[in-house]
Parts: structure tokens; C-alpha cells; sequence
């Protein structure tokens, strides 16, 4: 599989996150909080004016890190167990086929990523018919000549493994009835 290295587009922030009452409090640790300091964080959101769109907006997406809402992953997971959100879970980067493909996502990056990664998933498709194709429909040696150590007479069948010494009146296509081929 081709691996294509795609430019990051940075994701769109909402306009409500600048109404955050976090905005205020950079010095709490909103990722991390444990304890105390979560309690903290906790209060903060309990006051904030856009508390219900961002516990709301983390639960839709399964947000796995941090405080939001005055949620934190444990709640959020219970939350989401009892009212069919997606369980909080650490997905696959944005411009991946599998964030695309598994996770449904329709961003450009992964739309981008799952065009190349089909692309590329059809082309080997392609080539592995076409090597397929060769017992199918072989090429046939037009004058006698050396291959290796013994001769190949005209009108033998070329088949593509030269280690195979014989397979004796195989049925092919209909306008090459037979195929023979003699060590
Ligand atoms: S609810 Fe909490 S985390 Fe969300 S924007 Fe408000 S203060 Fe920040
Ligand atoms: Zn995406």
C-alpha cells in the first residue's frame, strides 16, 4: 500500500469556545485534572454560559481527553453507555482511510485519505487480475528458442511460473481448448 503523507488543515474551532469561562483560567489543567484540580475545573464549567453545547458537542464526538461541561472521560463514558453516544475513545488521526472508513468521518482530509487509499486498494486489485489473466489467456511462444537449460517449441503456451514443469490437458478458453506445458 502507497503511504501519502497529507498536509495538516487545522480542524475549525466552534465560536462558542472563545465564551468559554475556561478562557479565563488557562492555569488550571483542563486534560489532566485530578482531585482537587478537577474539582476546580468543575466549578469553572458549573458557571460557564456555554456549559450545555460543550458537554454536549464532547459526548457527540466521544471525546476521549479532558474536562468539558464539567464532565469529565468517566462521566462522559456513563453518559454515553446510558443515552447511545459514542463510547469516549482515542480515534485514528483526521486524513486517515480508517478514521474515514471505521469512524464514518467526512472531513476533506479523510475523504482525501480514503480516495487515495481506494485508488491504490484498485490499482493492486488490477494488477493481481492481470496477473491472474496470464493462466487464463497465456502468451504463446511464436518460434522455437531456449529457455534455461531446454527449448520451447512454437506455439507452446508461456505460463508466468517456470518452476511448474507440467500440467497436461487443462481446459483454458474456448479458443485455446488445452493447455500443455512440458518440462
Ligand atoms: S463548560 Fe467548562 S470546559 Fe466547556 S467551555 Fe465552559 S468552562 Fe470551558
Ligand atoms: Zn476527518
Amino acid at each position: 500500500m502507497t503511504t501519502v503523507e497529507l498536509p495538516r488543515i487545522p480542524r475549525q474551532v466552534p465560536d462558542w469556545h472563545a465564551q468559554g469561562a475556561c478562557q479565563l483560567f488557562p492555569e488550571l489543567d483542563w486534560v489532566e485534572a485530578k482531585g482537587p484540580a478537577a474539582l476546580a475545573c468543575r466549578v469553572v464549567c458549573a458557571a460557564c454560559p456555554v456549559r450545555a453545547r460543550c458537554a454536549t458537542e464532547a459526548l457527540e464526538r466521544g471525546e476521549p481527553w479532558g474536562m468539558w461541561g464539567g464532565l469529565d472521560r468517566r462521566d462522559r463514558k456513563a453518559i454515553a453507555l446510558e443515552y447511545g453516544f459514542p463510547l469516549p475513545a482515542v480515534l485514528p488521526e483526521h486524513g486517515t482511510n480508517s478514521r474515514y472508513a471505521k469512524h464514518e468521518c467526512r472531513c476533506p482530509e479523510c475523504t482525501t485519505a480514503h480516495a487515495v487509499y481506494e485508488a491504490d486498494r484498485r490499482a493492486t486489485a488490477r494488477e493481481k487480475a492481470k496477473r491472474r489473466n496470464l493462466w487464463l489467456d497465456p502468451p504463446v511462444v511464436e518460434q522455437r528458442r531456449r529457455v534455461g537449460r531446454r527449448w520451447v517449441e512454437a506455439g507452446q503456451y508461456m505460463l508466468p511460473l517456470p518452476g511448474i514443469v507440467q500440467i497436461a490437458e487443462r481446459r483454458t478458453t474456448p479458443s485455446r481448448p488445452y493447455l500443455r506445458l512440458v518440462a
